[in-house]
């Protein structure tokens, strides 16, 4: 009876009256304030379209690096340091790397740095090319239900190391941040 149910498409569509939505020139571009403050992007992309291929990564990594003591967890779910990494990518990303979500961002070096970008970049592009939650382990390990390492697995044993995982949550944000005490020392 009537037309299917469904989104409406087009570029309207998800628009709310309250929202700013717009196109900028590109003088207006280089002038606005908040998207000149943004980190480097993870996602950019080179010609041929590999994600993260022109990522630039030693001005990330002076970003992070210049928060100092700040916890780097936090630091690198700032947009203004980098830009893209949401929630889950940065407990999984870096739990894949070793790095302690406590540890100092001054102290993260570019080889963690570089093991934490290369963890994320497969599973960030993973993540647009399907619909649904978010899944951050291999085929084989996703078909008995282990979607994630660490996130949301609080108290359950280390996928790697059977350790239970801990919950820690972390200014300034307090976003629930996951870590395996023993991988990640
Ligand atoms: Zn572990």
């Amino acid at each position: 009876m009537g037309a299917p149910a469904g989104p409406a498409r087009g570029p309207a569509a998800r628009a709310r009256p309250d929202a700013e939505v717009g196109l900028l020139a590109l003088d207006e571009l280089e002038h606005h304030e908040r998207l000149n403050a943004l980190g480097p992007d993870i996602m950019a992309p080179t010609d041929a379209l590999e994600r993260g291929g022109t990522f630039d990564r030693a001005e990330a990594a002076r970003r992070i690096r210049g928060r100092g003591g700040d916890p780097v967890n936090p630091v690198i779910l700032d947009q203004t340091m980098v830009a893209g990494v949401g929630n889950i990518y940065a407990s999984e990303g870096l739990f894949l790397a070793g790095v302690d979500p406590c540890r100092p961002a001054q102290s993260v070096t570019d080889a963690e740095l570089g093991a934490l970008w290369g963890t994320v970049h497969p599973m960030m592009w993973d993540g647009t090319t399907r619909w649904g939650r978010t899944q951050t382990t291999p085929p084989a390990m996703q078909e008995r239900g282990e979607t994630h390492w660490v996130y949301q697995r609080k108290g359950k044993p280390c996928l790697v190391c059977g350790t239970p995982v801990e919950l820690v949550r972390l200014p300034p944000y307090d976003r629930a941040t996951y870590l395996c005490p023993v991988c990640q020392a």
